[in-house]
């Protein structure tokens, strides 16, 4: 997608240890009007599937997913992250392991939010290892939802995540894919 290519190279920021920031519009601050758009190209993209809630992982999947599910007209269900260690029986529990803060934590949604009858379209910020969307993925397995689709913002396509999870099947559509990124330089994109 032309437009996001164009505000990461406008305002991204490479980092060392291979991050890129998007904090002015996407991570931090976020450009609600800008995500919107986002919103609809995934909305064109996924038209004429059936989806009754999105499903994303807290802090920063949250509010694109929401600003999409307006398009969608559907919920939005985001899973939590926690440390806790008694997990009660009312809720799905998966383990992922953190790219940014290299620790795994376990990750849970209530049995009441995600069911069987679900349709989901997951909807993350970042694709990397791809380690977020396996943990998503196990999430709608154990409750039996069905993944219709996988919106991404922005993946990073020199990383193993986006064929992993393309090879187990799953339709990954991302708006920015990300060839090559140098700190103090650019940032190159796949066609
Ligand atoms: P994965 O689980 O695919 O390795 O990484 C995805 C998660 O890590 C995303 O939910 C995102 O929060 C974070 N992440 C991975 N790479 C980057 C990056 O380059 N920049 C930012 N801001 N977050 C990233």
């Amino acid at each position: 997608m032309k437009l996001l290519e164009e505000r990461i190279q406008r305002d991204g920021k490479v980092f060392e240890g291979n991050v890129l920031k998007v904090d002015s519009f996407l991570n931090h601050q976020i450009d609600a009007p800008f995500i919107r758009e986002l919103g609809r190209e995934w909305k064109r993209l996924f038209e004429g599937e059936e989806i009754t809630k999105i499903l994303t992982i807290e802090a920063s999947g949250i509010g694109i997913a929401c600003i999409a599910a307006l398009e969608f007209d559907v919920p939005v269900v985001f899973a939590k992250k926690t440390k806790t260690v008694n997990i009660s029986d009312d809720v799905y529990k998966s383990q992922v392991e953190s790219f940014t803060h290299k620790t795994v934590y376990d990750i849970i949604v209530s049995k009441e939010f995600l069911t069987s009858d679900d349709k989901i379209l997951i909807i993350d910020d970042f694709l990397a290892n791809g380690k977020a969307l396996e943990g998503l993925i196990d999430l709608c397995e154990a409750a039996g939802a069905e993944v219709k689709g996988i919106g991404i913002a922005v993946e990073k396509a020199y990383q193993p995540g986006g064929d992993l999870i393309r090879s187990r099947g799953y339709r990954v559509e991302s708006l920015a894919r990300v060839q090559s990124m140098t700190v103090g330089g650019g940032v190159e994109f796949a066609d």
